[in-house]
């Protein structure tokens, strides 16, 4: 249920200058040398955002950041990811290829894991050398070190090469430290049987067999991504279903596919452990009355169980800056903490841990420091994209959740498989579900969400973002035009049949 950890649970909550009142006396002075409108703690996307949008609006602001300017997106999570399951996706397409009379000879595609990688760190590269130009091209200063938030909105700044300290003050400050990888006890950390995300993505060798453990967005994509490369995968998900949080059809769509491409999924199950022997490893797992009643041997253990925040990384000693029991940063729905003047923004805060929130979340900080008033953001309603094969886009409420809502829903569902684009490009597997509210003349009105599931899905996901977010109705949406032939046409056909006429479907 990680990818769905944003939803607030009652908070058992600590003061910050209650916990670490002994590491505030051990402190050093050091005299404040920098001034700055704004700092900002952590330069992934939130608050990189954060400080590129502040630097936009005229104010002089400073960045510290303690490892590389990107953050866990840039070069642990979304785009080497994305890079990865690119390489994947394209092994799919080559072996495919003779169905369009594209011959590879008799020899079966390989993939040469070295060269992917140096594909991935060069997208990386390049996209990094861009951010530090952004940065420097808006007067940015950047601080490298680890950076501690104390009080009077003073943070110290520790050099990670020389170890020396800086004290920069702001009238604000952003806290955008983020999250590391989880794990769960019997499945400690090695880089060589057992891995994160972190490890996983730097692999040179395919590995054989794999064991993923977490069936959420992360495990789905890194399932998805080995069988592909032509590990055999076995997926072990605690919950009922994979896609926790998604809608069911979709999620089914999923498992069904994964399914047929013999990913071994198994759901309803924990894992108690594991057992190293030459070389590999034999993961034990089964029903919560009995988690070792199964036994999978494999030759590596993905952790897929979620992010921790790093809701202390900053100190915070002396501040009323709040953390919660799981980690999280306390914040209110103007992303402002306990200590006035002092926000929080992206994983380390209990939104949707997706960069994309984190962008909006920095910017939002900035509006609001700056008494813009910005409406506050919606997590129920935020875009999510899962980049596995199939690949899987949405917005808004499924219709459990729309139900259990109490709103009176009516729903179409269209598949790919009537697609002309989707038989173009040799890919007809999943659907488009629309779910909108009953309006009152009992028709088919304000469209609450949408959910796809099938080729390229996350490429189309953005007028569905607009329709539910604008809170268009089906008529509103139903009067424009979808070009002809795309696979995005089955939105608009899913929506013109809930206006109770419609044309291919
Ligand atoms: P982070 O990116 O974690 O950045 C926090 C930064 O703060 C780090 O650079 C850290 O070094 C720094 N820091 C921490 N403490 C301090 C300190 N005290 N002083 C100085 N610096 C500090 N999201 C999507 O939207 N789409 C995707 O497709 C997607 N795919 C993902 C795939 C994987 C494998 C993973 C792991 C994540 C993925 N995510 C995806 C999630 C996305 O990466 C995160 O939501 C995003 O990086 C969060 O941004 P952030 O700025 O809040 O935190």
């Amino acid at each position: 249920a990680a990818w769905r950890s944003w939803r607030r649970s009652p908070c058992r909550c600590r003061w910050r200058a209650e916990t670490t009142g002994t590491r505030a006396a051990e402190s050093e002075p050091v005299p404040v040398t920098q001034r700055h409108d704004l700092v900002v703690v952590g330069g992934g996307p939130a608050g990189y955002a954060a400080a590129l949008y502040g630097a936009a609006a005229g104010l002089d602001v400073g960045l510290v950041e303690e490892h590389r300017i990107g953050g866990t997106c840039l070069h642990v999570g979304c785009i080497p990811a994305k890079e990865l399951l690119e390489t994947a996706s394209v092994l799919r397409t080559v072996r495919g290829a003779s169905a369009f009379g594209v011959g590879t000879g008799d020899a079966e595609p390989t993939v040469d894991l070295v060269v992917s990688q140096q594909r991935k760190q060069g997208v990386i590269d390049q996209l990094a050398k861009g951010l530090g130009s952004l940065l420097s091209g808006r007067n940015v200063t950047v601080y490298d070190g680890t950076g501690r938030l104390g009080v009077d909105h003073t943070v110290t700044v520790q050099s990670r090469s020389d170890g020396g300290s800086t004290l920069v003050q702001a009238d604000h400050v952003i806290l955008a430290t983020g999250s590391s990888p989880r794990t769960i006890g019997g499945f400690e950390v090695d880089g060589e049987l057992v891995v994160t995300s972190d490890e996983l993505l730097s692999i040179t060798e395919v590995p054989g067999r794999v064991a993923v453990i977490g069936g959420g967005a992360i495990g789905c994509e890194f399932a998805s991504m080995l069988s592909d490369l032509g590990s055999a995968v076995t997926l072990l998900e605690a919950l009922p279903e994979i896609l926790v949080g998604c809608d069911a059809d979709v999620a089914k769509t999923v498992r069904r596919s994964f399914r047929k491409r013999r990913i071994d999924v198994h759901t309803g199950v924990s894992v108690s452990g594991h057992e190293p022997a030459a070389g590999a490893t034999t993961v034990s797992y089964g029903s919560e009355a009995d988690p070792a009643a199964e036994q999978v041997e494999v030759d590596l253990v993905v952790m897929a169980v979620g992010r921790w925040p790093r809701g202390d990384s900053a100190g915070l000693v002396g501040t009323r800056v709040v953390v919660d029991d799981r980690g999280f940063i306390q914040v209110d729905d103007r992303l402002r903490t306990g200590e006035p003047g002092v926000y929080a923004v992206g994983d380390v805060i209990s939104t949707p841990q997706l960069a994309h929130v984190g962008f909006a979340e920095g910017m939002f900080a900035v509006r609001d420091l700056l008494g813009e008033s910005p409406a506050p953001l919606d997590p129920e309603t935020v875009p999510w994209c899962i980049y596995s094969h199939p690949e899987v886009a949405f917005a808004g409420m499924t219709e459990e959740a729309a139900r259990a809502a109490g709103h009176e829903v009516v729903v179409s569902s269209h598949r790919f498989a009537g697609n002309g684009r989707a038989m173009i490009v040799g890919d007809t597997e999943g659907l488009v579900k629309v779910v909108a509210e009953v309006g009152p003349d009992g028709r088919a009105g304000r469209i609450l969400g949408v959910h796809l599931v099938g080729p390229w899905v996350t490429e189309q996901l953005g007028q569905a973002y607009l329709a539910v977010n604008w809170e268009a109705t089906v008529d509103d949406v139903a009067a424009h035009i979808q070009p002809h032939p795309t696979l995005s046409e089955l939105f608009g056909e899913a929506v013109l049949s809930l206006t109770g006429r419609s044309l291919h479907g």
